[in-house]
């Protein structure tokens, strides 16, 4: 009998720390969940030496069980085209390494810059446009590890008034605990310039748990803070990534939702058309839709776009970009 949510004590499967403790990493502990194909079980050791791969059980959970062209599964499980489109793309395919200007500081618009606080995620998304950052077992822009001092990080966010909005992403900023994450955040509200402190994070979809009240009540400290997710597809949308997006709006903390348009995954306008209605059902604003990025490894998520596809989309719609923060 394969797992699934009502395999586990409601006490365990609402702790975060449970599925923390529990990722998926091998073919084996998979199978626990889905039936897993030839393809994907050759994927998994296609890529072994080249890229990483991790999945909560929460995120398992939603998988179809006998359906390789399930769309949380191709988001999530390695796919064989991630080793033959290699020499396709680019690896910073959105500069992050030319606008690099600390460890952590990526200024690349005047007034905003984003900050790398992490390059591991609780789910490693197949079409990610910092994989080399996030999930190629050679990369990361850090160099060493992560955790070495953010003086100078916030040192140039201090000598640049200029700035006055930060992304914190990564990887995932919330794969860091509550109290490393309140410095951050103490540490640039004390910096007057700074007005906007957004958040970029899938754990409302991957891990939605982790949201707790107490972090939500630790956000609240320092408004105006603002979260980004990424909900590529109306599944995704359950009562706990509901109840994650509640309880961070219920703290004055606006959501806001980017979808990436992939392949197999969402390039469908009854498909997107539901996860906008979802959304904005649990009061999350859909913010942008953009075009996955020609990133090493990922060209088999890329889609034409809608206008030479007769999708009926006449036009290129603004809502659809190119490109990311
Ligand atoms: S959560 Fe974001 S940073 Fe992490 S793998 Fe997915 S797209 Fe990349």
């Amino acid at each position: 009998m394969l797992y699934s949510k009502a395999s586990f004590d409601a006490n365990q499967w609402n702790d975060w720390r449970f599925h923390m403790e529990n990722l998926i990493r091998t073919k084996d502990q998979l199978a626990k969940w889905i039936e897993v194909t030839a393809d994907e079980e050759g994927a998994i050791e296609a890529i072994a030496d080249n890229y990483l791969w991790m999945i909560t059980p929460y995120y398992a959970s939603l998988m179809d069980k006998h359906n390789i062209h399930c769309p949380i599964r191709r988001q999530a499980i390695p796919h064989l085209d991630e080793m033959r489109n290699k020499s396709a793309g680019d690896i910073d395919p959105v500069g992050d390494t030319l606008n690099m200007k600390t460890r952590r500081v990526i200024h690349k618009y005047p007034n905003r810059v984003v900050m790398l606080v992490s390059d591991t995620c609780p789910v490693y998304c197949r079409h990610c446009t910092r994989k080399f950052h996030t999930t190629d077992v050679r990369g990361t822009y850090f160099k060493e590890g992560f955790d070495r001092s953010y003086d100078s990080d916030f040192a140039y966010i201090r000598s640049h008034p200029e700035i006055d909005d930060v992304l914190l992403t990564g990887g995932d900023p919330l794969f860091l605990s509550d109290g490393k994450l309140e410095h951050i955040i103490r540490t640039l509200r004390e910096i007057p310039h700074i007005s906007i402190i957004r958040i970029g994070t899938r754990y409302p979809v991957f891990l939605p748990q982790r949201i707790t009240e107490e972090f939500c009540s630790m956000l609240s400290r320092y408004h105006p803070i603002w979260v980004s997710t990424h909900f590529n597809h109306p599944v995704e949308i359950t009562d706990e990534a509901a109840a994650a997006c509640d309880r961070l709006l219920r703290h004055g903390i606006p959501v806001q939702n980017q979808t990436v348009l992939l392949k197999s995954v969402n390039d469908d306008v009854e498909v997107m058309r539901s996860l906008v209605k979802a959304l904005v059902g649990i009061r999350v604003r859909p913010y942008y839709l953009y075009h996955c990025d020609n990133v090493t490894g990922v060209s088999h998520f890329s889609t034409r776009p809608c206008w030479q596809r007769g999708s009926g989309l006449k036009e290129r719609s603004p809502f659809v970009l190119n490109g990311t923060l």
